[in-house]
């Protein structure tokens, strides 16, 4: 048999996470108050906006410098709603700015007294994020730093009346005589299953049923003059007394039931300290399988048969200690064990639309009746809700004011989008991709989400034709970028000057409409996932031929799913995008070359045609004739005839200012003098437009671009055996390409003789 004792130890060690529950003395839980007023002293807007600020950190903004910026920020949400979940939520720029606004509203504080809804299309993740918004709350509001704490009366058992009292006594008895008969186990067995969590040995607990903060049990009227007392004249004293969210502790009433039980008290022992004796206070722990803080509704839940709760233990003890003066009724509806909490209805549908109504009656008149007595509902009210389902709402929309609408629509964003798919699919898709088309295929999937029609970008860009080599006609492509939180480079600088704020607000304000339509995200990850098992292969990435070939077929299927030349759009703004890269892998290694090259010149003027010397600034050895000068000057486009007065002026001006001022008096190195600057963007300048040359009349590149990484690369000669060496490298370090991706990519701008067909184009 194996020894077990060690397994069976892990068990103990578990036992430190079982929910402790002490139960604090009012002078007690004070200290605690003192100790962490900003933990303590919250109500559930407090600690909901505090959750939201502990898991998702400050937005970033990648244009901080642009004075146009409307602060649409890049948000991190993956704490809240990924981390720990078995169903991760994505939420994406859009909706996170929207969601980080409707937190922004519980900051200041004001009375809230509102249902939010949220809305969108079927597929659009909405009870996930629902699910993950109260799984974080729930665990946040059961940590040290998200916890607060609940009123629970203990009071002590009038000894001379009957009741439980004398139930207790009579077990003890029956204990008493079991013990004396040699039976201590059984003894012990019956004392503990009858003595119920509210009897403690002459005390009973009474917990308040609406998680009231006990600082509420202090008299309404003596509230500020005793903060001002507990609290030393700190700056949250000053806050406390001042700030907009802290009105509720001057404002707000305990529940009816701790009132009458306040008062009957008072009556009975007629001195408020002796009173406040009997409060104590125990963390506010929140379960919502029990529908404690937090409790959520599915359209199927049937409504209780009967919505008033008892508790037939407390009440007679109650009684019994109450006997002689006022009767406390201890019973509450299911809103009582939310209050402070969060209430949540799953789709308005069936019994939840009843659910609904009867939320906002109460919401509009502050408080409901439990048979007679008044209870009041502080929490916070979320509801989803479907496009179809707004209809049967008409009653409700007289009251727009008590509900605020939050759209969650499908995602817009194409970042977002991919990250779903690496969630769903594994991070290694990205492999089986060249770089660029994973997030293409999200591109297509967002744009049948998009409305082909926008006002403001219309407004905008007056004539999106001149954009035709990179973006479709509807502009979505664009959008997509704008909605993602970029500005794309191949934008004109008029159009970019005129993206100004009030333009920006425009058109994140026109998203609210778009994402109500298209492919669901359950749609996009059945089609996703259908792409990439055709697709996907050892020996060849997935490129862009496959992306169209593919979605071109599902188009045949659904001709409206796309608009007209969306995917030869998105063909020509790949096309673009990526001969700018192989330009750029180019030219970069160019760029230190001619550094070196015009040095070189700057130094070699001052020399005799014939003659050989050592560059003093870059070491190299210069044979210098004819044919070294005449390089440089073809490139930077001197006229033969000119070339001798060319080199003298450059002479003149490195030997009495480049020299003599810039470096030697002032200290420049070479590259920081005028003569050096002025040369440089001369080159440069005509080189950026030749770059493309070798791809356009160099036979050889082409072809040793294709023998790259095979042996016949060797015989090319070494000037071309350097600039596709160098090309292939920056491919890869810059833009993420894979070595066999840079070549497919190189191979893939010969074929289609890209650089012909944006020749025109190239600045
Ligand atoms: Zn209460």
């Amino acid at each position: 048999m194996r020894d077990l004792s060690r397994a069976m130890e892990n068990l103990d060690r578990n036992k430190d996470q079982l929910r402790q529950s002490p139960i604090l003395s009012f002078p007690d839980f004070l200290q605690q108050v003192i100790e962490h007023p900003n933990r303590i002293i919250r109500n559930v807007y407090q600690v909901y906006s505090d959750l939201i600020d502990s898991l998702v950190d400050d937005g970033i903004d990648e244009y901080d410098n642009d004075p146009e910026s409307i602060r649409f920020l890049k948000y991190d949400c993956t704490r809240l709603f990924v981390e720990g979940s078995d169903r991760p939520f994505f939420a994406d720029r859009l909706f996170a700015n929207r969601l980080m606004r409707h937190v922004d509203s519980f900051k200041l504080g004001s009375k809230q007294n509102k249902i939010y809804i949220f809305d969108g299309p079927h597929g659009s993740g909405k009870s996930t994020f629902l699910n993950n918004l109260l799984r974080s709350f729930e665990n946040y509001a059961n940590s040290p730093e998200g916890s607060r704490y609940e009123v629970i009366w203990r009071l002590k058992h009038d000894h001379l009346v009957g009741g439980v009292h004398s139930l207790n006594s009579l077990t003890d008895k029956l204990a008493w005589v079991l013990e004396n008969d040699g039976k201590t186990e059984l003894a012990t067995e019956m004392k503990c299953a009858c003595k119920s969590d509210t009897d403690l040995g002459g005390y009973f607990d009474v917990p308040c049923p609406s998680h009231d903060n006990p600082l509420l049990l202090i008299p309404k009227e003596v509230r500020r003059k005793f903060f001002d007392d507990l609290f030393e004249d700190d700056v949250f004293k000053w806050q406390l007394f001042t700030e907009k969210k802290y009105e509720w502790l001057f404002h707000e009433e305990p529940c009816t039931i701790c009132v009458s039980l306040y008062q009957a008290l008072l009556q009975k022992f007629r001195d408020p300290q002796k009173v406040m004796e009997c409060v104590c206070a125990r963390p506010y722990v929140f379960n919502r399988r029990l529908g404690e803080g937090v409790s959520v509704f599915n359209p199927g839940d049937r409504p209780l048969r009967n919505p008033i709760m008892h508790n037939p233990i407390i009440q007679r003890s109650l009684d019994s200690v109450l006997a002689d003066g006022k009767h406390v009724s201890y019973l509450y509806s299911r809103y009582a064990k939310i209050n402070n909490g969060i209430y949540a209805l799953m789709d308005v549908k069936s019994h939840n639309t009843e659910r609904l109504m009867e939320l906002h009656n109460i919401i509009s008149d502050g408080v409901h009746k439990v048979e007679d007595i008044e209870e009041k509902v502080n929490s916070l009210l979320f509801a989803l809700m479907n496009p179809e389902d707004k209809t049967l709402l008409a009653d409700l929309r007289a009251f727009s004011d008590r509900v605020e609408y939050i759209n969650i629509p499908y995602v817009l964003d194409l970042q977002t989008e991919v990250d779903i798919y690496r969630e769903n699919f594994g991070k290694h898709i990205d492999e089986s991709f060249l770089p660029r088309v994973l997030h293409n295929f999200a591109r297509v999937i967002i744009a049948t989400r998009l409305r082909t029609k926008s006002e403001a970008m219309e407004e905008w860009i007056g004539e999106p034709e001149k954009y035709a080599m990179y973006c479709d006609t509807n502009l979505q492509l664009l959008k997509m970028e704008i909605f993602t939180g970029y500005i794309p480079k191949w934008l004109a600088e008029e159009d970019v000057a005129q993206f100004t704020a009030k333009r920006r607000h425009k058109i994140v304000a026109e998203s609210e409409s778009d994402g109500w339509k298209g492919l669901s995200g359950r749609d996009s990850i059945k089609l996703f996932n259908e792409f990439y098992s055709t697709y996907a292969r050892e020996d060849k990435l997935i490129d862009m031929a496959m992306l169209g070939k593919f979605f071109r077929k599902y188009c045949k299927q659904d001709r409206d799913i796309l608009p007209m030349g969306f995917l030869d759009s998105l063909l020509r703004m790949y096309n673009y995008t990526v001969l700018q890269e192989v330009k750029e892998s180019l030219y970069f290694y160019n760029e230190e070359q001619i550094s070196r090259d015009i040095i070189n010149y700057m130094f070699a003027v001052n020399f005799d045609v014939g003659t050989t010397e050592i560059c003093g600034f870059t070491g190299e050895r210069l044979d210098i004739t004819e044919a070294f000068f005449h390089r440089m000057e073809t490139r930077l486009q001197i006229d033969p005839k000119m070339s001798v007065s060319f080199r003298n002026s450059v002479q003149k001006s490195y030997t009495t200012t480049a020299l003599p001022q810039e470096m030697l008096r002032d200290g420049l190195p070479i590259t920081k003098t005028s003569l050096y600057i002025h040369l440089y963007e001369k080159c440069t300048h005509n080189l950026k437009e030749k770059v493309l040359e070798p791809f356009l009349k160099n036979e050889n590149f082409r072809r040793a671009v294709k023998d790259y990484n095979q042996e016949d690369f060797k015989t090319y000669d070494k000037k071309i055996q350097n600039d596709v060496h160098f090309m292939m490298e920056n491919l890869q370090h810059k833009y993420l390409y894979s070595r066999q991706g840079a070549k497919e990519i190189c191979i893939y701008v010969i074929d289609n003789n890209l650089a012909r067909q944006f020749s025109g184009l190239v600045e």
